[in-house]
């Protein structure tokens, strides 16, 4: 793809290499952004290298933030007690959308994939059972996907935490509204977890 020169081709080689950006929408945004005034482009610059370099997980509970602790495991009115256990952090994001978790969580950054080799070493699970030893943990709910890796993980964090003698949850899968498709995920994500089971 050398027609429009190197320059060109290489911003969309470049953003070809970004989740769910084929060669089509590569081209689209290379051609959107050479023709943005240029001061937008440095912000834009600006703030992938700031994110890239200054994001740090939180020590806690191991969500994207810029802070040492995150804005929820710094909250003294969150439920200290229940953890939700969530492969990353836009589904800690989707719980909080719906405003019906008090409680804090645990962000495993993946899921149990033989497949890609991740096994769950690479997950954050010592980190996880010591918060669940240091703490007055009385729930862990698990929160990983519906999918075949999802389960595979909540099952091998289950037999952990369970020996610890604190209760284990799985939520509740697939339940679909109708009514107003704008609220239909934040429905779904709360029936979700009020309609948890205890493994
Ligand atoms: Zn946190």
């Amino acid at each position: 793809m050398k027609y429009y020169g190197d320059l060109m081709s290489s911003l969309i080689e470049e953003l070809s290499r970004l989740p769910g950006i084929g060669n089509k929408s590569a081209q689209r945004v290379a051609f959107y952004i050479v023709n943005m005034p240029e001061k937008n482009v440095e912000c834009l610059a600006k703030s992938i290298i700031n994110a890239r370099k200054n994001i740090k997980y939180c020590s806690i509970c191991y969500c994207i933030t810029d802070q040492d602790t995150c804005p929820i495991c710094s909250n003294l009115k969150r439920d200290k007690t229940t953890i939700m256990v969530v492969e990353d952090a836009k589904d800690m994001v989707a719980y909080e959308k719906t405003q019906n978790y008090k409680g804090t969580y645990h962000v495993l950054n993946g899921v149990m994939s033989p497949m890609h080799g991740i096994g769950p070493e690479s997950l954050k699970l010592k980190e996880l059972l010591d918060r669940v030893r240091i703490n007055q943990v009385s729930e862990i709910i698990l929160a990983t996907n519906a999918n075949v890796e999802g389960e595979a993980t909540a099952m091998y964090i289950g037999k952990l935490i369970k020996p610890l003698g604190v209760k284990v949850t799985r939520i509740a899968h697939g339940i679909p509204v109708g009514g107003n498709l704008e609220y239909v995920d934040e429905i779904t994500l709360s029936r979700a977890l009020e309609g948890r089971r205890e493994m």
